[in-house]
């Protein structure tokens, strides 16, 4: 059987793993998809392309060039303009079309939470006082904190904003995750911190800031997920394998 050309949307810890598994998938030939925001790319099993597409037209011309079979979006969970695009391409390509969407986090006992919409939501919601406050929102997202002005602000970048975020009192802290337990409670006492902001994205590698928060009883920032497509989906990695497999009609290599 001829392998099949596999496109992965990556973005996500999803697409490395996705990625990693397939490289013992003789059925297709993988090839990864990222948009080139962090300088220095993580390395990922099989091949890999950096950089937009161009809008849905610009996606739709590259399936057709590289003789895509299969689209898997493995894009973050905030990455919604990616996936929109991806499903109406898929579609226009006529070919078949995946989104792995991890759950959101789910407050538990002793979680203070508060869920907000928007970044400037966001900076509204943190209480007065709460000095300095956690930022794990992404270096793109900062300016939406330069008005309050009353706090100080440590967040967390993997690299340096490309303009000044407007922040008067910032201090970052370069590092990429996953961080565990540990880590977090370590950084928020070193740092005396009294609020964290988070996107709710979901998943195992980011949520031990949210375990620190609730240990040291401090207050969250929650910001919600923006709406997504409506594309067939699966919350993980085996259930995308799975889905896989009945793209080659169950037919299985070395993978079983
Ligand atoms: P976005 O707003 O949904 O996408 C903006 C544009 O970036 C897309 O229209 C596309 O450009 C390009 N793009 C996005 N993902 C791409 C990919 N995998 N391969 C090639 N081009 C891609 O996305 P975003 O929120 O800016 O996120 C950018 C990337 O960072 C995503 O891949 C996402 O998975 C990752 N990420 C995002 C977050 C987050 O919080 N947003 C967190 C962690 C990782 P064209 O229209 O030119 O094709």
């Amino acid at each position: 059987m001829a392998r099949k050309r596999l496109l992965i949307l990556g973005g996500s810890t999803e697409a490395f793993a996705l990625a990693e598994r397939l490289a013992d998938w003789p059925e297709f030939s993988v090839i990864t998809s990222f948009a080139g925001r962090t300088r220095k790319l993580r390395p990922v099993a099989g091949a890999h392309r950096v950089g937009g597409f161009g809008g849905v037209s610009g996606l739709v011309a590259y399936l057709k060039d590289q003789n895509i079979d299969v689209l898997i979006d493995a894009t973050h969970p905030f990455a919604h303009k990616m996936s929109a695009n991806a499903l109406a391409a898929a579609k226009a390509a006529a070919i078949p079309h995946l989104m792995i969407l991890r759950p959101p986090w789910q407050a538990e006992p002793g979680d203070d939470w508060r869920e907000v919409a928007s970044m400037a939501e966001a900076a509204a919601a943190i209480p007065q006082g709460a000095d300095p406050t956690f930022l794990a929102v992404g270096r793109t997202e900062l300016p939406a904190f330069a008005g309050r002005r009353d706090l100080s602000f440590l967040a967390r970048v993997i690299d340096p904003p490309e303009t000044d975020p407007g922040i008067a009192r910032l201090k970052l802290v370069f590092a990429r995750g996953p961080f565990d337990l540990a880590q977090e409670l370590a950084l928020f006492r070193e740092h005396g911190v009294a609020c964290v902001v988070t996107k709710n994205s979901g998943g195992d590698a980011a949520r031990a800031k949210l375990l620190a928060a609730r240990q040291l009883g401090l207050p969250v920032i929650l910001v919600k997920r923006p709406p997504m497509p409506p594309a067939e989906t699966v919350p993980d990695v085996a259930s995308a394998l799975a889905w896989l497999k009945t793209q080659i009609g169950g037919e299985v290599g070395s993978h079983v």
